[in-house]
């Protein structure tokens, strides 16, 4: 399977080349070149296999002749069996119609894992000997630096950079990142930046001549394929699960990135039947904005108890506007470059007639998180994070949705990982799985930098491996 950039003129690499690359040269994202169609019948076939097994059925023909079948078997049974839960992403019922799908039965308590335990093993897996030691740069709200943190410490070859906007995570997914204190892991506090001020500073330097000449970067937030298509799979596992490929199925989806809901939109592209994807948001709703209006322009960020989606600049939206609007990366391109001047854009007539068969929104308040928390406590028994409330809430906003249709809401993170916001609504503290030890006993490692991208250059220069 060759892989093209959204913006047109990269050349295509296959998926060995766009698992390393991250990002596309000419600033755009890789997609494939087309997406591979399951018919019914295959579908139905898949049906039963066990968690590992579906994932390399769903992956193959993404990965083609990169990785041979057994071994990306292999590979999965790995990744997936350091899962606390057997089924991986197991599905809760929460009333005749509503559903959960836990995705946080990772290492690190959110659904990240279950993207990045498979990256890093293929990070492992293609770097080809006498390769350049690789350098990973990434940008986090809290969930991917603590995921791939845990999935590449310690491994050959690889080291890692992390920036997240100091004060701005919670305090396990701080601990979850700075307490690992291997050598090949850096962690870097940014003082008074967003999330988007630290995106904005590493996707600079994957455009900077002078840091690319020097070091193999490449990057681990959800802008590298691999990564959606590794989440491509829990949206099948619980469909099937739910009566696919005969069944409709609906998916909300907490969103920040994109990265998650355009997994479920590749998905319904290879065959799924989905009869929508509800995109959550917070009160940071550019995309719910986008989706409803057409009007796609940053506000500054706010921040919510549901911190990892509070993001103004959703990269992967890109991977959906290329897709809906004919495939035309030289268009957009210069869409992309008048909304990185102006903060702002307007989505083609293409573009929002194309989203508006598949995709909804909605978007969450302070008081509905907390109302959705309290609900699934109270009526159903089950305890859920803010991430998931903004999902959950979302979820039943759609009342024009035919009602025989399941609906099923992404549980994105474990309720421990944002315990004081969940106690604050429920009146309960979730405690920490036991998975996650001592954390709050480790000693922590970090350092702290302000949010100026030439201290940023310098440090991770100084650090970092250089090509030979
Ligand atoms: C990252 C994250 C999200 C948002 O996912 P995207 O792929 O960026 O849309 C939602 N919830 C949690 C808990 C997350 O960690």
């Amino acid at each position: 399977m060759d892989y093209v950039s959204t913006r047109g003129t990269a050349p295509p690499l296959d998926f060995a080349g766009v698992t390393l690359a991250g990002l596309a040269p000419d600033g755009g994202l890789y997609v494939p070149r087309e997406w591979p169609r399951f018919t019914p019948d295959e579908i139905a076939a898949l049906a039963g296999l066990p968690y590992a097994r579906l994932a390399q059925r769903i992956m193959q023909p993404f990965v083609g002749d990169s990785i041979a079948p057994e071994r990306l078997l292999a590979l999965c049974e790995t990744a997936y069996g350091r899962f606390a839960h057997a089924a991986v992403t197991p599905l809760v019922q929460l009333d005749e119609r509503n559903w959960l799908l836990e995705l946080f039965h990772g290492p690190t308590l959110a659904f990240k894992d279950v993207a990045l335990q498979l990256l890093g093993l293929l990070f492992e897996e293609l770097l080809t000997q006498g390769d350049a030691p690789l350098t990973i740069v990434g940008a986090t709200s809290g969930d991917t630096g603590s995921a791939a943190i845990d999935a590449v410490a310690g491994r050959e070859n690889v080291e890692i950079f992390m920036l997240h906007p100091k004060g701005r995570v919670s305090d396990v997914q701080r601990r979850q990142m700075t307490t690992v204190l291997a050598p090949n892991v850096h962690n870097i506090a940014v003082e008074g930046a967003s999330f988007d001020d630290c995106q904005a500073m590493v996707k600079r330097m994957f455009g900077d001549p002078a840091v690319t000449a020097r070091l193999r970067l490449s990057a681990v937030n959800s802008i590298n394929w691999a990564r959606l298509m590794a989440q491509v799979v829990y949206y099948f596992a619980a469909a099937l699960q739910l009566g696919a490929p005969r069944r409709k199925v609906a998916f909300s989806v907490p969103t920040g990135n994109f990265g998650d809901v355009f997994a479920g939109y590749v998905a319904a592209r290879m065959g799924l039947p989905i009869e929508r994807l509800i995109v959550a948001t917070n009160v940071n709703d550019i995309l719910h904005r986008a989706l409803t209006t057409g009007d796609y322009s940053a506000g500054s960020v706010e921040p919510t108890i549901a911190p990892s989606m509070d993001i103004q600049v959703s990269s992967n939206f890109e991977r959906l506007l290329f897709d809906l609007g004919g495939r035309d990366g030289i268009a957009l391109a210069a869409q992309m470059k008048g909304f990185e001047a102006s903060r702002a854009m307007q989505l083609t007539n293409a573009q929002r007639e194309g989203a508006a068969g598949l995709f909804a929104s909605a978007r969450a308040e302070a008081g509905d998180m907390a109302q959705a928390m309290r609900w699934a406590s109270e009526a159903c028994g089950q305890t859920i994070d803010p991430h998931t409330a903004c999902g959950l809430h979302a979820a039943h906003a759609q009342t024009d949705l035919d009602p025989a249709v399941p609906v099923v809401t992404l549980a994105t993170a474990h309720p421990a990982k944002f315990r004081d916001a969940v106690e604050r609504a429920t009146g309960q503290r979730p405690p920490l799985p036991a998975r996650v030890g001592d954390l709050f006993k480790r000693e922590e490692r970090m350092i702290e930098l302000p949010g100026d991208y030439s201290a940023m250059v310098d440090y991770v220069t100084a650090h970092a491996v250089a090509r030979s």
